[in-house]
């Protein structure tokens, strides 16, 4: 049987790793292909804290801790569409990386052409916080998947916690112990050093204290089915993940 192919598509160095970095490396480990496609090269983003290199070099610093990160993952391989990260504003506004959607689809669409996957991991409708680049990512898988001759059997994306609602969006079809694989994302995490700094800062606003690194890493991922909607029948995400898999947090 060939192995499932599985194309990650996110929109930031280090979306892939902070998302689903535990079952990424399930994945990898059971033996399927996972291909990673980053939008950006999370051109605008922090250089550090204190700064580890200048702006004009970010986009290479973070290539370079991305390749290192997917190396700890276990993916089998990395590459860029041609859209720069715009800055993060003053006041920490975030933008989308492209101003039209149509270049976005056309470039995916020619790498989905090439990869054929089975299955897309990519990021949800909200863009988990609400980042548009993320939501712009997503929105080009929906529009590229209508176009493909070979569409993948499913879609998936994180299935962000709100701190407000207590609840999961999009709701997880699955909850999965990544237990085994978390010294592995925490290797993926430690590659993202130009991030580590904001990193820290999140965790000790959700936290009201200092954290380390390691403590923000969780034992759980939960996903989310965008595609297709409703029920399926062989689901080959669902069925490789399935020795993982954990009951669902009970609704109310
Ligand atoms: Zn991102």
């Amino acid at each position: 049987m060939r192995p499932l192919k599985i194309l990650a598509f996110f929109a930031h160095p280090d979306d892939e790793t902070m998302f689903l970095g535990g079952t990424l490396t399930y994945l990898a480990a059971q033996g399927a292909e996972v291909h990673y496609l980053c939008a950006t090269r999370g051109e605008g983003g922090e250089m550090g804290d204190p700064p580890i290199c200048e702006r004009a070099e970010l986009g290479l610093v973070r290539e370079k801790e991305l390749g290192c990160a997917i190396k700890a993952l276990g993916g089998t391989s990395l590459a860029f569409l041609g859209f720069k990260d715009p800055e993060v504003g003053p006041e920490g506004e975030l933008y989308p990386f492209s101003k039209d959607l149509a270049p976005v689809v056309r470039e995916l669409s020619e790498f989905l052409d090439k990869i054929r996957p089975d299955v897309v991991l990519t990021h949800g409708p909200g863009g988990e916080y609400g980042h548009p680049g993320h939501i712009q990512a997503h929105q080009a898988v929906i529009e590229a998947l209508g176009k493909q001759e070979y569409p993948p059997r499913v879609v998936y994306s994180p299935s962000w916690l709100s701190r407000e609602t207590g609840e999961f969006t999009p709701a997880p079809g699955m909850l999965v112990d990544i237990s085994p694989w978390v010294t592995k994302k925490i290797a993926a995490v430690t590659c993202h050093k130009s991030q580590h700094g904001l990193f820290l800062r999140n965790g000790a606003a959700r936290a009201g204290r200092p954290v380390e690194l390691v403590e923000m890493i969780r034992n759980q991922e939960a996903l989310g089915r965008i595609l297709p909607e409703g029920e399926l029948a062989g689901d080959p995400l669902e069925e490789i993940l399935r020795p993982i898999a954990l009951a669902l947090p009970a609704t109310a």
